[in-house]
């Protein structure tokens, strides 16, 4: 999902939240309103009803108090004509009094202990009620006895006289009947005339509240019902469910003043009622009679001069519903519409928030592509502006990295292509193995050195070791693989067609981040030709050597030759033998003798025979060898040995040789006698000997040229000695330095390394 359509979704989503609590809440206020509305309603209704109600009784007011006047002439014309003692006064002589004065009848109220019953009565029905049960009427009947003015509020009041209000005859209820009361005092009993008449039943009836009910209902159909109660009596045990009481019958004190009671709940309407009438305010019930929701108004109404009473007013809920359910029906579509402008309003919102979102989004693609040009354009300074600048930042550094990559990656590619032009250009093979010993490169020389072209070398992967150095090559790699660096070997190598070759193999390890050992790299130098010139010129330098040698053996014997021959062309001459010429002769052959001899060693050195010897036991044998020759020249020996053995790998003889020659040109270096120190030692690898003479010494210039053959400065020299020790000891890879100080002495350094550990024999 898009930012945009969740934006929208969050709008949409919010707003029609918004809408739905509102219309939620406006349902409720509307069905709080409706129902306020109609509770008024039915309040003003039960108004009205009272107030005309009110009305049709002062019109009705005017009426009885005509017939109260006629009632009470009738009442004083009667008090003249009857006995002021009832008890001398007859039913009959009332009956003709009612007719002779124009009423419907006449009883008399007589006052006993504790009531006021009608004790005559021109109608028998009347006799013997008692009227203690009649409220303010009974009231009334106290008043007139005690000679007071009546003080009840209802009915009307003349001197001495108090007439009711109209009520339903008892005998039968279709007829109004009015009521007068006369008590002057001159008799003991209250002159009580009435009047029954339809008339006034007819006149009541149009003031009748049930018709003013009935036009409330018409104009108000959602009224269902208006009731008049009577707190007094309604909800007594004896009220039937209707509202009807058998045993309060008249207009005074029926359950039901008027109206009718069809959608009654006696038990919930009595308390009702009751508290409506206690706090003198409405009481509004939500309830259901006849299966229907309604609403029951229970209105206390007050009247000046009647009775308190309560006027309960039904309504149909559906009124109310009916309302709310077109109201919902309104909002409902006002909201729905307000909804899909809001959807396509926040679209169109959306759209433009996350527009500057959709060109970073562009941006920030266009910039993984690779593309970094042309930045964003930053249009205002909020969150989304800040991203787009930090995006434009980021973009341009990763321009500069990316631009710096490329250029060391162009470096990287000269330098490699330099390298592989050099590797590929050099004359040394190289060839890469992997640890599994699978070739992994090679450059040009490898396939000329070995016969291996790139591609088959990498698919094939050739021996190159031969089997009988196989041993050797294992032995260097696990060497290499365990740190060590190697030296170049000179080995041999198998080419593609089998032959042989003569390499010099320089190996080194190549190892991954962890240190892993990834690659041999294997730098091979054809060593067959180097080995040729090598051998060529050993050969030609052995010759030289020999040459010189030749020529000075020639040189060396031609003078004792050509002595020998003067002696012995003398001796020819003269026919004779002298026997110093030849002592002379013998003299010259065996300097002969010694130069061949000596020269027989350097050309053909004896077959030598390596052996474990201590040097120690070598040079005391030579000293005790030169020492009875030496004593003669006064020459002292002073030796020095070490402790432990001077084991040394060699051939006894030619060591000797080598003292001998030392020392006897030490011997030779002191002609007035001296002390030739002989110090034998030994260091970490080798036996050291120092032979130090107080001799003539070597002059400087002669020095760099020790060694060279012939070279002597004595009379009887060869000049071969030291030449032929320098040999000797390089045969046994030791060292010979020579250090001299003319006219101070001379000491020979000689090295020979050791056999430590292994017993000489
Ligand atoms: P030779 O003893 O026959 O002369 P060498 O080869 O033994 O030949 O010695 C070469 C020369 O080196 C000697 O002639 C001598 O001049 C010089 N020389 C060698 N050893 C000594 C020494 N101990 N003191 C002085 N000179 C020496
Ligand atoms: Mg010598």
């Amino acid at each position: 999902m898009s930012i945009k359509t969740k934006l929208s979704a969050i709008i949409f989503g919010s707003v029609s939240l918004i809408l739905a609590l509102n219309l939620t809440l406006n349902l409720y206020t509307t069905r709080n309103n409706l129902r306020t509305e109609s509770v008024n309603n039915m309040k003003m209704t039960a108004r009205q009803i009272a107030v005309a109600v009110e009305q049709s009784s002062y019109s009705s007011n005017y009426v009885q108090q005509q017939i109260a006047q006629n009632l009470h002439l009738a009442a004083v014309l009667a008090s003249q004509e009857l006995d002021p003692d009832y008890r001398n006064v007859s039913n009959e002589q009332l009956r003709n009094l009612a007719a002779k004065l124009g009423v419907s009848n006449i009883s008399l109220l007589v006052k006993t202990d504790d009531d006021i019953i009608v004790a005559k009565s021109s109608d028998p029905k009347e006799l013997g009620l008692s009227t203690k049960g009649w409220g303010y009427w009974y009231v009334a009947f106290l008043e007139l006895f005690a000679g007071q003015r009546v003080s009840v509020k209802q009915g009307q009041t003349l001197d001495h006289f108090w007439s009711g209000p109209f009520e339903y005859s008892t005998s039968n209820p279709k007829f109004i009947e009015k009521w007068g009361y006369y008590y002057d005092s001159s008799t003991n009993y209250i002159i009580d005339p009435y009047i029954r008449s339809t008339t006034i039943s007819d006149y009541v009836k149009i003031m009748n509240p049930d018709e003013i009910v009935q036009q409330s209902k018409d104009v108000n159909p959602g009224l269902l019902e208006i009731t008049g109660i009577n707190p007094r009596t309604f909800g007594s045990p004896t009220m039937k469910a209707d509202g009807t009481d058998p045993s309060n019958e008249k207009l005074r004190n029926r359950p039901v003043k008027y109206g009718t009671y069809i959608f009654g709940n006696p038990d919930e309407d009595k308390s009702a009622v009751i508290t409506a009438q206690a706090r003198q305010e409405p009481v509004t019930l939500d309830t259901e009679a006849l299966g229907k929701r309604v609403l029951k108004t229970f209105i206390p109404i007050q009247q000046p001069w009647a009775d308190d009473y309560v006027i309960s007013v039904v309504m149909d809920y559906a009124v109310i519903s009916t309302v709310i359910r077109d109201e919902l029906i309104n909002n409902i579509t006002t909201s729905l519409l307000l909804l899909i402008l809001f959807l396509i309003l926040s679209y169109v919102l959306a759209g433009v928030v996350t527009r500057p979102i959709q060109d970073i989004l562009a941006k920030v693609n266009d910039v993984a592509k690779g593309i970094f040009e042309p930045p964003l354009h930053v249009k205002n300074r909020d969150e989304l502006g800040q991203l787009a600048h930090r995006v434009n930042a980021m973009t341009s550094h990763l321009l500069q990295h990316t631009n710096r990559l490329n250029q060391t990656l162009e470096e990287n590619r000269a330098v490699k292509e330099h390298l592989e032009s050099v590797i590929n250009g050099t004359s040394d093979a190289i060839h890469t193995v992997d640890m599994e010993g699978r070739i992994t490169s090679t450059n040009k020389a490898f396939e000329k050195l070995y016969g291996w072209s790139a591609d088959d070398a990498l698919k094939k992967t050739p021996y190159l070791v031969p089997a009988t150095v196989q041993k050797q090559e294992e032995a260097r790699l696990r060497e290499l693989k365990e740190g060590a660096v190697l030296p170049p070997v000179e080995t041999i190598r198998l080419k593609r067609d089998g032959s042989i070759i003569e390499v010099s193999v320089s190996t080194s390890i190549i190892r991954d981040e962890e240190g892993k050992p990834k690659a041999f790299v294997h730098v091979s130098r054809d060593m067959t030709e180097r080995n040729r010139i090598e051998e060529l010129l050993r050969r030609s330098e052995k010759l030289t050597t020999v040459g010189q040698l030749a020529a000075g053996v020639a040189h060396e014997i031609r003078n004792p030759l050509t002595t020998l021959r003067g002696f012995l062309q003398l001796q020819r001459e003269k026919q004779l033998l002298i026997p110093l010429h030849v002592d002379l002769m013998l003299s010259e052959l065996d300097r002969i003798n010694m130069i061949v001899s000596e020269f027989l060693i350097l050309a053909k050195p004896q077959a030598v025979h390596f052996q474990l010897r201590d040097v120690r036991h070598i040079l005391q044998d030579v000293i005790s060898l030169l020492s009875s020759q030496s004593h003669l020249f006064g020459i002292e020996f002073e030796a020095q040995y070490s402790e432990a053995p001077a084991t040394v790998h060699c051939e006894e003889n030619q060591l000797k040789q080598v003292f001998i020659n030392i020392l006897k040109n030490a011997i030779e270096a002191m002609p007035e006698g001296g002390t030739i120190k002989v110090a034998q030692d030994i260091d970490d690898s080798s036996a050291v000997i120092v032979i130090s003479d107080e001799g003539v010494g070597i002059p400087e210039d002669m020095l760099p040229k020790l060694g060279e053959p012939f070279l002597t400065n004595k009379e009887t020299g060869t000049g071969l000695g030291l030449m032929v020790s320098q040999r000797i000891i390089e045969a046994h890879k030791g060292s010979l330095e020579i250090k001299s100080e003319y006219q101070q002495g001379t000491e020979v350094t000689i090295k020979l390394p050791s056999a430590a550990g292994t017993e000489a024999v």
